[in-house]
């Protein structure tokens, strides 16, 4: 295993692969049950490999990952051994008390005394701006003096200009971790937002490098891209070298669910130092991206220019999902998603009046109101 440092935390040094726990083994699928014995072998092995990072939050598995981890860690001693991470469920706080009812909580699940990262869990503006009237950074900065947590930091998941504002909004972050893989190099905060952190001496920790398995199942065409280059390697290896090649990475979780993913990821993080992929490997990467690529509905770039919308339709959230359904195949998984996180919240391409107003903002000149119609009917057909 190879080791990464944060800028603001020298004297700490972190495997390069982190395991993730929102994605355990489960019985009969039913998300909260957890299987503990697996898990166990899981955590077995993940030590056994070097792996000093463990990732959780409130409501993974319908809130039973972090008891699971807590009894894990507890039945193997190895509390000591790695670094844990918990995020707050900001979406929950209503009133100031609540951030640290809800950290005490999690510390009792979690049977620990501290947390050694600590994360403001998936901001967006909304939930930025609601945090900071509700007292969040303040209760950061209370936690931490008190010791219960070590070092405080955030996930995301919004526009480059929300990631480049919640940054420079707090002085003391440390870290901060965002959705990064081959396909996201301009998602989200992207690989521009990932350089404006590692400016700051933000650390970063990278999620979804497979893009939540979408990287890992990749279709002939991309199979064959791959296995143009002289050694065999699997599509998930492409995809985690992508992201251990950027520097200013310091650990990549993955949402491992098997002794064996542990096994074959942790070999990948050994082996994959900074800046050590050769040109034609990322040739290679860049063609397999280009191929997803032509396959995009609507060549949105989800830079957000065009909100917000007077009518509150989240437009660049809309077109990446009708964008995903057509690159990766899965168009039911996408209207899924879209139904649940868009239409049934108000903000689907259906509140769309086509007034008009965001044609002038976007860069892209995207016909935007005739676009969205045409997502809203292909992402509500296959219900
Ligand atoms: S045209 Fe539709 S999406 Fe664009 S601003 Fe008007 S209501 Fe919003
Ligand atoms: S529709 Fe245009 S302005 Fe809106 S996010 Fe996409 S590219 Fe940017």
């Amino acid at each position: 295993m190879l080791y990464r440092k944060f800028p603001k935390i020298p004297e700490l040094e972190l495997s390069a692969l982190g395991l993730g726990c929102m994605r355990l083994p489960v019985k009969d699928g039913d998300a909260a049950a957890i299987d503990e014995a697996a898990v166990e072998k899981m955590f077995v092995a993940a030590l056994e490999s070097g792996i000093t990072y463990v990732d959780t939050a409130w409501p993974y598995h319908r809130e039973q990952s972090e008891p699971v981890v807590g009894r894990t860690l507890e039945r193997l001693g190895a509390r000591g051994k790695v670094n844990l991470a918990s995020k707050s469920p900001v979406w929950l706080v209503k009133e100031e008390g609540d951030w640290d009812r809800y950290l005490d909580a999690q510390l009792a699940k979690l049977k620990t005394d501290h947390l050694d990262f600590y994360l403001l869990h998936a901001l967006d503006a909304g939930r930025w701006n609601n945090l900071r009237k509700l007292g969040g950074l303040e209760f950061l900065q209370r936690a931490r003096r008190d010791g219960r947590i070590r070092h405080a930091g955030f996930s995301f998941h919004d526009s480059h200009e929300t990631f480049t504002n919640i940054i420079d909004g707090y002085d003391a972050w440390e870290f901060c971790q965002v959705q990064y893989n081959y396909m996201d190099d301009d998602y989200q905060a992207g690989s521009k937002g990932i350089a404006y952190a590692a400016a700051r001496g933000i650390g970063v920790i990278v999620m979804e490098p497979l893009r939540g398995g979408a990287l890992a199942r990749v279709p002939d065409p991309v199979l064959e891209i791959f296995g143009s280059w002289k050694t065999p390697r699997r599509p998930a290896e492409w995809a985690l070298r992508h992201v251990l090649d950027r520097q200013e990475v310091v650990t990549v979780l993955s949402g491992m669910g098997k002794v064996e993913e542990i096994a074959e990821n942790a070999a990948i993080a050994s082996a994959a130092r900074p800046n050590s992929l050769l040109a034609a490997e990322r040739e290679v990467i860049a063609r397999a991206r280009d191929f997803f690529k032509e396959k995009q509905k609507v060549p949105c770039t989800t830079c957000a220019y065009c909100k917000p919308c007077p009518n509150g339709v989240s437009i660049p959230e809309v077109f990446a999902q009708w964008n995903n359904a057509s690159m990766y195949g899965d168009r039911k998984g996408a209207s899924s998603w879209y139904q649940g996180q868009y239409v049934k919240a108000g903000s689907g391409a259906d509140q769309c009046t086509k007034c008009g107003e965001c044609l002038e903002k976007c860069p892209q000149h995207i016909e935007i109101p005739d676009r969205l119609e045409e997502a809203h009917a292909y992402l509500t057909a296959a219900s």
